[in-house]
């Protein structure tokens, strides 16, 4: 399949690599050009403007926020201006809602076909295909882009005939994430202070009433207190828990753990965590209880 992929981040980089190797023809688009030599070199076709990504029948976007998206996709000469009638996107960045259903309109007014496809899973499990993706768009359009859904993660699960529907799931589930993240470093700074190790802590959590990924993954990363390299890092963690809170707003729900949370990350931020892992809120409490 003829494939365009706009943003070679540590996500985008990833997925994309999966898709040339399953044989896709793609030309790849980044801000910053240098990102995309290892994926030329695996047979991809360079992109020098957002447009020359445009000519295939479908465009995927894995792209840092809002900020990002918005201007790939209304700027001069971006998607909106320069897909085909007929042609699609398929949008996996963590975006807002609102800018999801705006995408949708301008799609829909120009013809063209959108799905947005979040997915779960950090870039180790980009770069193994191994993400869990969300879907959901037209069932049509859905349907045509489920082959490349396949390339890059384990399983597909579609959500609403509504592409923004996508976005929402994928930001009550990093909200998700983050409370579990905060109530580890709470409950492992408390066993800490009272001089258990924490990594038999951990054992008999997750080998009895927690024994799930999330727990494993981020309990480890607090018990080693290892937040570098940034898989995920924290300044993105910030954007999705407010943009959680902005659609909680709309939707009038209110989330008091989100608002914590929204001060945990501000809090990280301000004390020199930008360049950390988002798992970083969880030695905060340590920290509060004068630990390191
Ligand atoms: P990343 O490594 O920071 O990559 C961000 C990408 O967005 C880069 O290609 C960057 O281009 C591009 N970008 C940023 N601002 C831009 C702008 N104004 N115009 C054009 N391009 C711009 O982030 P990531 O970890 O791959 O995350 C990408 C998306 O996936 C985010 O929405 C994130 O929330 C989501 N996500 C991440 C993970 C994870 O574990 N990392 C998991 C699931 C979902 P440059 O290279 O030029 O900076």
């Amino acid at each position: 399949m003829k494939v365009g992929f706009i943003g070679l981040g540590q996500m985008g980089a990833a997925m994309a690599a999966n898709l040339v190797k399953a044989g896709n023809e793609l030309t790849v688009y980044n801000r910053s050009p240098d990102k995309a030599s290892p994926l030329l070199e695996l047979g991809a076709t360079a992109a020098k403007h957002i447009a020359d990504a445009c000519h295939g029948g479908v465009v995927m976007t894995m792209l840092a926020d809002d900020h990002a998206a918005e201007a790939v996709a209304f700027g001069d000469h971006g998607i909106i201006a320069s897909l085909p009638r007929g042609a699609m996107h398929i949008s996996c960045s963590t975006i807002s809602v609102d800018l999801s259903r705006r995408l949708a309109d301008a799609h829909e007014k120009a013809g063209q076909r959108y799905v947005v496809a979040t997915v779960f899973g950090r870039p180790e499990a980009a770069a193994s295909a191994k993400l869990f993706v969300v879907a959901a768009g037209a069932p049509d359009a859905v349907d045509s882009s489920r082959e490349l859904l396949e390339t890059i993660g384990q399983r597909t699960f579609t959500m609403s005939s509504k592409p923004e529907a996508a976005n929402l799931v994928k930001l009550s589930g990093n909200f998700l994430i983050a409370t579990v993240i905060e109530a580890l470093g709470e409950a492992m700074a408390l066993v800490g202070r009272g001089g258990i190790d924490l990594h038999a802590y951990l054992e008999l959590l997750t080998s009895s009433l927690f024994n799930a990924p999330v727990y494993k993954t981020y309990g480890g990363f607090i018990a080693d207190r290892k937040f570098e390299p940034a898989a995920f890092a924290a300044p993105l963690g910030l954007k999705d828990i407010r943009l959680a809170l902005a659609a909680a707003e709309e939707l009038r729900v209110p989330l008091p753990m989100a608002s914590l949370l929204r001060d945990r990350f501000i809090t990280l931020l301000a004390q020199g965590g930008e360049k950390l892992d988002w798992s970083a809120i969880g030695q905060l409490a340590a920290k509060d209880a004068g630990e390191g």
